[in-house]
């Protein structure tokens, strides 16, 4: 079968289209023929090697695709399913963990479905999971336009939460808005008085932070006393070490670096969350925006244009 291959840890250049053998599923797996493959931020941490991987290897782990053949003959073949964490999902094939997978239901469409789950469940966990979101919260979302950021902003003013979002463009700027932020705000020294300005300068109940580390003290600035600040992510690189005193001087804060994985720890938790957000996604609470479809082959511009903060919303490949 065709499939990205990572021979090296590297930069984009490194994902090489070519053949390798298919999958064979193991003991409560099926095979899927993959209809479109998510790619997710966390796809080129483990390409660089900032986190932990052993090449050769195929990438991604979130898809959408038909199901071949279950060996139990619970689910029928050509069942369209998603999945998040399929190790391979780059590929014309993949073994899923039944237990961690959702039909699609008509009405969702395949690509849709590819991205769904897991930037889907990361913002359910971080508004339901991490803390819990009641009407009235206020909160600052970092890299607002983007996979997560959108959803996150959707589902939290559905909650009637007030969301400060932040972005770099303008075209960024009208996506958050469209989803449901209070005001934009653009990245810059001032930005952390300018969001407190907006709320009579109390400062935020929580900060959900995707950059990292050009954003950390900024985080650390805007939330409220006893505020939280929730860093899930690291687009401009990991946060530098920092002193916990900080927490103390800057209002006794709270902070978390969570992972998805802690927080879909049990197929219950999993099923549950996975349900909510494909509820919200077919009753059109949440609307999934993703980027014109990349060929598989074309996996590498995929990596560049996610890096480079040209994409906004979700990103897939076309198998
Ligand atoms: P995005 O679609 O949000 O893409 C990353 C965005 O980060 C860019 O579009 C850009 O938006 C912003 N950004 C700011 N600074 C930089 C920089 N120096 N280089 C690149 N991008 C930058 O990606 P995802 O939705 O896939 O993921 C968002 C973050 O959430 C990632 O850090 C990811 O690892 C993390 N994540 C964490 C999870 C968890 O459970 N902990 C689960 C899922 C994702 P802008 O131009 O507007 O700043």
């Amino acid at each position: 079968m065709k499939a990205i291959l990572v021979s090296r840890h590297g930069g984009p250049e490194v994902l090489e289209y070519t053949d390798v053998d298919a999958p064979v599923p193991g003991e409560g797996q099926l095979l899927v023929d993959v209809s479109f493959a998510g790619v997710n931020f966390i796809d080129t941490y483990f390409r660089s090697g900032t986190y932990p991987s052993e090449p050769p290897y195929i990438p991604g782990t979130e898809g959408c695709g038909r199901v071949v053949d279950d060996p139990r003959g619970e689910i029928a073949p050509g069942t369209l399913v998603a999945w998040h964490d399929a190790p391979g999902s780059y590929a014309e094939q993949v073994a899923v963990d039944r237990n961690r997978l959702v039909a699609v239901p008509e009405g969702v469409a395949p690509e849709v479905a590819a991205s769904m789950l897991l930037q889907g469940m990361t913002s359910h966990y971080l508004l339901h999971g991490v803390r819990e979101t009641a009407p009235g919260d206020t909160m600052v979302v970092t890299a607002g336009a983007g996979g997560v950021g959108l959803i996150l902003t959707q589902m939290a003013a559905a909650e009637e939460a007030t969301v400060y979002s932040v972005v770099s463009t303008d075209e960024k700027e009208r996506l958050a808005y469209e989803a449901g932020a209070a005001k934009v705000f653009r990245y810059g020294p001032s930005l952390a008085e300018e969001i407190k300005a907006e709320n009579g300068g109390r400062g935020v109940d929580v900060v959900y932070d995707g950059v990292g580390k050009d954003t950390f003290e900024m985080c650390l600035d805007v939330a409220r006393p006893r505020g939280l600040v929730c860093s899930f992510g690291s687009a401009s690189g990991d946060v530098e070490p920092f002193k916990i005193q900080e927490l103390k001087s800057h209002g006794a804060l709270f902070l978390t670096r969570p992972s998805l994985a802690h927080y879909v720890a049990t197929d219950d938790e999993f099923l549950m969350r996975a349900q909510a957000v494909t509820r919200a996604v077919e009753d059109g609470t949440v609307k999934i925006r993703v980027n014109p479809p990349y060929e598989l082959k074309n996996a590498r511009q995929a990596h560049e244009d996610l890096q480079a903060r040209r994409t906004t919303g979700s990103v897939v490949l076309a198998v």
